[in-house]
């Protein structure tokens, strides 16, 4: 049997310092309540990420790295843009850690700080945010086609057969499927945009 801290394996983060500043910062600023200083470094959070091959950090390697204060560090990673916010992590985390809510937090303080790099990153979230506004939810094949077609073309043949092992399994659709109240929450999401609007003019 595979264990899920074979997935994520604790071993790959050195011993690192306890400095909670910036953990608490993070918790602070994220909407209702982190959980953060919680997370017992289990692995499954990273274990369950459909998209952690291409985060530079694992969601449990970052909360290690904000518990140690490593503010430049954690906010240069690629990891929150990565996040699709699917939600995996989140039901299984046996802490019941905020980790999605983490990660806006996150991309919030490293545009403040200018410091994310993955200049593709944005863009990723940008397409994803699209899609929920289109369809309603997550669309992972347009996603990941259309993200993988305009940054990185050459590594889309080595994407096929984890693409057509999830097609095959019926864990990803070939074309997006609109949720029934989409008028609903286009009209949430207008509203919401207004408000946002008035917040910041
Ligand atoms: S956030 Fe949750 S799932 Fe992830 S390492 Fe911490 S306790 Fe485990
Ligand atoms: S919510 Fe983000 S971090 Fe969690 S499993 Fe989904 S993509 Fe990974």
């Amino acid at each position: 049997m595979v264990t899920l801290q074979a997935l994520d394996p604790p071993k790959a983060v050195p011993k690192l310092i306890e400095d909670l500043t910036l953990l608490d910062e993070v918790s602070a600023r994220t909407a209702g309540v982190s959980r953060l200083e919680m997370c017992i470094q289990c692995g499954t959070c990273g274990g369950s990420c459909p998209s952690s091959a291409d985060m530079d950090h694992t969601p449990r390697m970052l909360f290690a790295m904000l518990r140690a204060g490593m503010r430049e560090d954690s906010l240069k990673s690629n990891t929150p843009w990565i996040c699709v916010s699917c939600y995996h992590c989140v039901v299984r985390c046996p802490q019941n850690v905020h980790i999605a809510d983490v990660m806006y937090t996150l991309k919030g303080m490293a545009i403040e700080a200018k410091l994310f790099r993955d200049s593709t990153a944005p863009d990723f979230s940008q397409t994803f945010v699209d899609m929920v506004e289109e369809y309603g939810r997550g669309f992972e094949f347009g996603l990941a086609t259309r993200h993988y077609l305009k940054h990185f073309p050459l590594r889309l043949p080595s994407m096929a057969p984890m693409g057509l092992g999830l097609l095959s399994k019926k864990r990803m659709t070939i074309t997006p499927k609109r949720i029934k109240g989409i008028k609903q929450l286009k009209a949430i999401l207008k509203r919401a945009k207004e408000v946002e609007g008035d917040s910041h003019g």
